[in-house]
């Protein structure tokens, strides 16, 4: 099994705390310990080198002794009393004593080894020096052999009769080589001691270096996750110094975090949720135009089936006025502008309102449009001029004919009695339809306007249409079979049955009457017309189909607009004014029906009147208790 090596992130190791903090505690040691080690062996050798000079010093009486043979004028006798003073010097510190005349020549040697050199010339500068009575080290170290030696060296004086002279030269040497052993022993010991300290010194550096490091990788884990949007899972406190406050501070910091993004959240959601109930249309774009933000009227209005599909998309574009506008032209003075979003299945119109999102120093961050659907008032507005044209259109033509008329009669035609008679027949005409027509008029502007008198009544709808028909076979049998001239039958499949109906009777006769008459107008002679009555539970629809012209397939859906009328020539001549059937319908709508016809040109056509009622379904139970 190959176990997975964890791979040490060394530039990582080396730039975190916890190495530095080691590397500070360790170096700081290990110069401290260097320091106060070097300091110290240096004492110590100093101090140690003191006393062995103090040992190397001869008893006055040794050197007396050696001052008085050394004056002595018998050499030979002089050196053997060195000899002897010499091998009487017991001190176990002292390697050689060596005892130097004033001509600087050896005149005894404490070393049995060294007798040789003894009445030999010594060479020793400082020896030499001392001898000459000039400057000269009086503890020089000297080498042999490897050993290194301290050396003491002490001028003999001799005074006589107050003058004092150099008779010789006593050196003295001790091997250095014990306390240089010594402190290279104590060296040694203070580097283990080094070692050691350096050791628990990088052990304790990564203990607290752990203990402040430990806290703030949490504590960078911690902010990491607030970054990331997770605000949960406070950090632990565990001390009150600098970084447990620090770490308190983070969690508060979190908390806050929390609420703050909430709060946002909720105002975003709020917002999202006013913009897509709006039924305004609202777009916002950023600073070049684009789309950020679109809501779902916003995307209906403009017929763009995906709201997401219009995100990133400039806003001239989305608006279809790139060629007509450029952004400038939007942000600088526009703030309102009339769009034609209208297609083949509908007509639709928009007014957009432009303002800019400006941020206090001015600088535009941006736009917010609303898409305000107009198409209803664009309508009744293009209704409004319509009607109005109409009105003075059919108000003009029987006005310019009365006109002309009261100027044949003015310019002579009075005279002629018969001609007089049947102008004023016309004039009489023409103004009794533009009566007839400003009736109409007021009668559907009452309507528009809810000022007009609705009587109602429950009534039974079967007698009631029977009665309207009634009213026409009359007409039919009182002048001898016909009505505006023609002749005509009218045909009933009207049920005994009893259906009671809410309206306003007159009116009810008001619109039968117009569209029998219409039945009558627009067929040719002889025709029948069939009257029928259809029980349909809640509603009653009644019919009246005639074997009329018929009506074109396009103008169906035009018949019950105000002054529409097929043959505009036919119908004026027949002292129509195309409202009949506006005010049918205004009126059937007014009792809660409908109005709709079905025809066929050239065969004839229908009308359907469907009447709400509620079934009188009482039960018989009730009546008998
Ligand atoms: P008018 O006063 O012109 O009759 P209406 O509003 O009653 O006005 O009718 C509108 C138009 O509908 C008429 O001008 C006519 O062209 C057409 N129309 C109405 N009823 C019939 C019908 N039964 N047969 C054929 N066309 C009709």
């Amino acid at each position: 099994m190959v176990s997975k090596r964890r791979k040490i992130n060394w530039r990582r190791l080396l730039s975190s705390i916890q190495f530095k903090v080691a590397l500070v505690f360790t170096l700081t040691l290990l110069v401290t310990l260097e320091v106060i080690g070097a300091f110290f062996v240096k004492q110590l050798e100093r101090q140690s080198i003191n006393q062995l000079r103090t040992q190397l010093t001869l008893k006055p009486y040794v050197t007396d002794s050696l001052t008085e043979q050394l004056s002595n004028g018998d050499q030979t006798n002089a050196d053997s009393k060195i000899h002897t003073i010499l091998n009487s010097i017991n001190n176990p510190t002292i390697n050689e004593v060596m005892v130097i005349d004033a001509q600087g020549v050896i005149r005894g040697t404490s070393q049995v080894d060294r007798q040789d050199l003894v009445g030999r010339k010594d060479t020793d500068q400082n020896i030499r020096a001392a001898l000459s009575a000039s400057k000269y080290n009086r503890h020089p170290i000297e080498e042999r052999d490897g050993v290194r030696y301290q050396l003491v060296i002490r001028p003999l004086i001799n005074t006589v009769n107050g003058e004092s002279r150099v008779v010789g030269v006593v050196a003295v040497r001790a091997s250095l080589e014990t306390i240089y052993r010594n402190l290279d022993n104590i060296s040694l010991i203070f580097l283990s001691a080094s070692v050691l300290a350096v050791a628990l010194g990088i052990m304790m550096a990564i203990i607290i270096a752990r203990s402040l490091s430990n806290p703030l990788r949490e504590i960078n884990r911690r902010t990491i996750r607030i970054a990331q949007g997770d605000y949960g899972g406070d950090l632990e406190i565990r001390s009150n110094d600098e970084i447990g406050q620090l770490a308190e501070n983070v969690n508060d910091l979190a908390n806050q975090i929390e609420r703050t993004t909430n709060s946002i959240d909720f105002e975003r959601r709020r917002l999202d949720s006013v913009l897509e109930y709006m039924t305004d249309g609202v777009l916002a774009t950023d600073r070049r135009g684009n789309i950020e933000v679109i809501n779902t009227t916003a995307a209906k209005l403009l017929n763009i089936e995906d709201a997401n599909q219009a995100i990133g998309k400039s806003i001239l574009s989305i608006l279809k006025i790139e060629t007509a506008y450029n952004l400038r032209d939007l942000v600088v003075g526009r703030s309102e502008l009339d769009l034609d979003f209208s297609n083949d299945q509908q007509a639709r119109h928009l007014q957009a309102y432009f303002s800019l999102i400006q941020r206090a120093s001015g600088f535009v961050s941006g736009m917010v449009i609303v898409l305000h659907d107009v198409t209803e008032q664009y309508q009744l507005d293009v209704e409004r001029r319509q009607f109005v044209s109409n009105v003075s259109h059919e108000l003009r033509t029987p006005l310019t004919s009365v006109k002309s008329y009261v100027d044949a009669l003015q310019e002579g035609a009075i005279d002629d009695p018969a001609l007089a008679h049947s102008f004023l027949t016309v004039l009489q005409d023409e103004t009794s339809r533009m009566i007839h027509m400003i009736n109409d008029l007021l009668e559907l502007s009452r309507m528009d306007s809810g000022t007009s008198r609705v009587e109602n009544e429950t009534v039974n709808i079967a007698e009631l249409f029977n009665y309207v028909l009634n009213r026409f076979d009359m007409i039919i049998a009182n002048d001898d079979g016909q009505s505006q001239g023609k002749h005509y039958t009218i045909r009933r499949e009207i049920p005994d049955v009893e259906i009671w109906v809410e309206l306003d009777p007159s009116r009810f006769i008001q619109v039968i009457d117009n569209i029998m008459n219409n039945a009558i107008k627009y067929s040719p002679d002889g025709g029948v017309i069939s009257a029928k009555l259809n029980d349909q539970q809640d509603e009653v629809v009644l019919s009246i189909s005639d074997q009329g012209l018929g009506i074109p397939a396009k103008d169906v859906q035009h018949v019950f607009d105000r002054f529409f009328r097929v043959d505009k020539a036919r119908s004026r001549k027949q002292g129509g004014t195309g409202l009949g059937l506006a005010i049918s319908k205004e009126i059937i709508e007014q009792f809660g029906g409908r109005i709709w016809l079905e025809s066929t040109e050239g065969q004839g056509t229908t009308f359907f009147i469907a009447l709400p009622y509620e079934p009188l379904d009482l039960d018989e139970d009730e009546w008998d208790e």
